[in-house]
């Protein structure tokens, strides 16, 4: 078979497309208004289109004549082309077919498709076992397809027989065996089915698909035969069946209204949901695929990879999310891998906060690993990269590596490139030098190991990337051992393929790195694993880089790396947000290839919601005023029971002393009434949230200074009159808050890092409000005993229960906002966060 260059394949494709190669006379073909007037074989090639179509990019129009040629209609056609993976599969499994111009029957059309959707424009190696096997009608059934496929697919060294086997060609199930393997079933679970009478036989349905003897019966047969015998055993439906489908009914209401609403799962759509199954990943050398998969056995297998040179980001969370979550929903398993190349960098506080905040939000690594735990296996590489000539020692400066790179002086590539003069030293004299910055015979910057590629490839990632460098530092786990240490290009594939990981996910930016990723695993002849990339998660309105925060801590603008107005998980933690809420909040997004750009406030919105459904509510006053009832006995008490969530009976309830004094919010008090003000004023009374009647002012105290000191208030026990409105209040057996922190926005831009006088001149000076005179009823004692109370969501797949922390005790204050308990709190100061507000802020 001759190899033709991309570019004459292209040429031959034109030619090709405007007098395709078909058997019939005329073929007119009407689509999309346009005409594709096709005469007959004019022109006979010798050579199977498989090998000219497969390889170029694919336009709709191929698709259209490919597709209309077997014989599909132009709506279904329409319908598949909107699908590229499918189109660009068909289109390859229509070329591969004994006879890629044949017209097909409407069965072979769709079992031709059917394995097109298995194979979602993956390239597997012998499928064309099981296109010739639908063409020729030896597999007559989806699943036989699915079967089939799925055997080749797991198996480079695919061959006919063993396809026939697991894909059931040549079984016979008759009516007769399937009637009777029913029966025997309906025999043998006669009493439950009896007990579950009509309602059981849906599921009756599913359970007798998964009798061996019946996995290749035509699957139109099961139905009639199940009610015919159900009738004979149960007799027709009474009106217990009946009773029973209307009460179903009446329970189900709400659970069918969210069926109408499909619950999304960023695991299922979108870029994951479009992932390759375990063992589709292509590979250079099928064979390495076979002992990927014994490892593997078949599952998901992927990794987190933090680089521990600091403290993790919301937008870690995401990674996180995608990484564990994608493993978890398969089944399959997941890696958390330090990164740890830099030794430089590196620090233990890094590491254990890493590790924490994975726990944190309910993910458990299979393993935990280390680039340097394979230090040693990536040195044999770097010698065997040697050893077969693509990999040579450079000792060029930073400066002249650039100009090789094609770097102008102005610093953009794109001048002429051209090659390291060290690049065609023998092996032998590249091993040499190897070894000696191996053995601290050079130093830093004085050689690099460079991986010999392609200096001609359009990418950067292709221009002899280092692969090792020489660096005098001590590792964190690897102590002296080493003077040069790998680079991330040289590293990171390596070690996934050492994992056997299945899915290497990432963000966009790598996106070229992909092709250096698999160079080198080709050339290194290792398995090689599929790296994907997917869109970051920004969060608009402040900083994460590291840099950017380590000044904002430093120079004294946040009280550190985890002060609740910054956005590194460390910080959404000790504010208080749920992991639950991070979940929840990520998987709304969804995932795909572009940046998601989120404003805080949507971030607040996603937790506010999960908080109304999670926390109880106590009542609080950040600036209270003592409130005396002058109608009433020194000792007077009522005990007011209130739920600690109205309507949600599993938070319990508490009691809480209404006696002579009590404290209300200044705010909550004028001295004048308004139209619009329906509070505590001269004239004007109030209730008090489920104290039985209102209090209205009698006389107020002030100091000098015109501040109210004392509000005198009648109870009004005589008569019920409805308020206007109620107001928090707070006993005399009350407890002190040392501080209470209302965190705002650190930044008062939403694009703090576009300000031409910095990111610094942009700090909100509201960003931290501290009350310190607050009160709080002193039923958050119990809360505090109680928590982590991790009441879980209906329906929710995210309950992500926590072990504890101040940051678990989390409540509402009733007309205030989300607070939790600050890790500056002691047994005698209590600290509070403002987690969120209690709406959002329309100023927003
Ligand atoms: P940053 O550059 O933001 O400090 P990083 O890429 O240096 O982050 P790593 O420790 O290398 O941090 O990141 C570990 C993983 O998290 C990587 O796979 C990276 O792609 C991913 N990641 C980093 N930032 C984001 C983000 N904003 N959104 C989604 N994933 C991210
Ligand atoms: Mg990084």
């Amino acid at each position: 078979m001759t190899l033709f260059p991309t570019s004459a394949i292209m040429c031959i494709w034109t030619i090709l497309h405007h007098l395709p190669i078909i058997s019939s006379s005329f073929l007119r073909c009407k689509l999309f208004n346009r005409s594709i007037h096709t005469p007959g074989s004019l022109i006979k090639f010798s050579m199977s289109p498989r090998i000219l179509f497969s390889r170029s990019v694919m336009s709709d129009d191929a698709f259209i004549d490919a597709f209309s040629r077997i014989g599909l209609t132009d709506k279904k056609t329409k319908e598949i082309i909107k699908n590229k993976k499918v189109s660009k599969s068909l289109f390859d499994i229509i070329n591969e077919a004994p006879k890629p111009d044949s017209i097909y029957d409407d069965k072979t059309i769709s079992l031709l498709h059917a394995l097109a959707v298995e194979c979602k424009g993956a390239d597997v190696p012998n499928r064309h076992l099981v296109t010739n096997a639908i063409v020729d009608g030896r597999l007559k059934s989806n699943l036989q397809v699915s079967e089939a496929y799925k055997y080749v697919n797991s198996h480079p060294d695919a061959n006919n027989s063993d396809m026939e086997k697991h894909s059931g060609v040549g079984v016979e199930v008759t009516e007769d065996d399937v009637r009777k393997h029913i029966g025997n079933y309906i025999n043998e679970n006669k009493q439950q089915i009896e007990a579950k009478r009509y309602a059981g036989v849906p599921a009756l349905l599913g359970e007798v698909k998964k009798i061996p003897e019946l996995k290749w019966a035509a699957p139109q047969l099961f139905k009639p035969i199940i009610d015919e015998k159900v009738l004979a055993l149960l007799g027709p439906k009474d009106e217990r069946d009946v009773v029973k489908k209307e009460k179903k009914k009446k329970e189900k209401a709400p659970a069918q209204k969210e069926k109408t609403e499909p619950v999304r799962s960023m695991f299922s759509e979108g870029f994951l949901g479009d992932l390759h199954k375990p063992g589709e990943n292509p590979q250079m050398y099928p064979e390495l695929m076979k002992e990927h998969l014994k490892f593997t056995g078949g599952k998901v297998f992927t990794r987190f990879p933090p680089e521990p040179n600091g403290y993790l980001h919301i937008g870690h969370s995401k990674a996180i999310m995608v990484n564990f979550g994608y493993a978890k929903y398969h089944g399959g398993n997941c890696y958390l891998r330090f990164d740890d190349t830099n030794p430089e960098a590196e620090e233990e506080v890094y590491f254990n906060s890493i590790r924490d905040i994975i726990d944190w939000l309910g993910f458990e690594p299979w393993k935990v690993t280390y680039s340097s735990d394979y230090f040693d296996e990536l040195y044999e590489l770097a010698e065997k990269l040697i050893n077969i000539g693509k990999g040579y020692v450079c000792h060029c400066t930073a400066e002249e590596v650039k100009a090789q790179r094609g770097m102008k002086p102005d610093g953009t590539l794109g001048g002429e490139r051209f090659a390291c003069p060290h690049r065609d030293r023998t092996p032998e004299v590249n091993l040499a030098e190897f070894r000696k910055m191996k053995n601290g015979e050079y130093k830093s910057g004085e050689a690099t190991l460079r991986m010999k590629q392609d200096l001609t490839s359009p990418s950067p990632q292709m221009w002899d990337l280092v692969a090792y460098r020489v660096l005098n530092a001590k590792h964190h786990r690897t102590g002296d051992k080493w003077l040069i240490y790998p680079t991330y290009d040289f590293t990171h594939c390596l070690v996934d393929s050492f994992e056997n990981i299945s899915h290497s996910l990432c963000t966009v930016e790598f996106r070229l790195s992909r092709e250096s990723y698999e160079w080198l695993c080709d050339v290194l002849h290792v398995y090689r694993p599929a790296q994907r990339e997917y869109g970051r998660l920004n969060i608009t309105g402040t900083v994460l880089s590291k840099r950017k925060i380590a000044k904002l801590v430093n120079e004294g603008y946040v009280r550190g790396w985890d002060d609740p107005r910054l956005f590194t998980l460390e910080a959404v933690r000790r504010r208080g947000v749920p992991p639950g809420a991070i979940l929840s909040f990520i998987n709304t997004l969804g995932v795909t290839t572009s940046t998601t750009n989120i404003q805080a406030v949507r971030l607040d919105s996603a937790v506010r919601n999960y908080l109304d459904s999670t926390t109880p509510r106590l009542m609080m006053v950040l600036d209270p005023i003592k409130v005396e009832l002058v109608n009433v006995n020194d000792d007077f008490k009522e005990e007011v029971e209130i739920p600690y969530k109205p309507g949600d009976a599993k938070f319990g309830s508490r009691k809480v002393s209404f006696t002579k004094t009590i404290y209300i919010d200044r705010s909550d008090y004028r001295d004048n009434v308004s139209a619009e003000y329906f509070r505590l004023a001269p004239g004007q009374s109030v209730g008090l949230m489920k104290v039985p009647f209102n209090i209205s002012v009698v006389k107020v105290d002030k100091d000098d200074n015109g501040n109210v000191t004392k509000i005198h208030a009648k109870y009004e026990n005589e008569e019920h009159k409805k308020p206007k409105t109620y107001i928090q209040w707070v006993p005399e057996d009350n407890l002190k808050i040392s501080e209470v922190r209302i965190q705002n926005q650190l930044f008062l831009s939403e694009n703090p890092l576009a300000l031409p006088e910095g990111y610094l001149k942009d700090i909100n000076p509201d960003s931290e409000l501290v009350y310190k005179n607050a009160i709080i009823e002193p039923s958050f004692a119990e809360i505090k005993a109680k928590s982590p109370m991790n009441i879980p969501i209906e329906g929710s797949e995210f309950n992500i229960p926590e072990k504890g922390g101040p940051y678990t005790v989390r409540f509402q204050a009733l007309r205030v906002g989300y607070f939790c308990m600050d890790k500056d709190s002691t047994d005698s100061d209590l600290v509070l966060n403002r987690i969120v507000t209690l709406k959002e802020d329309s100023k927003k």
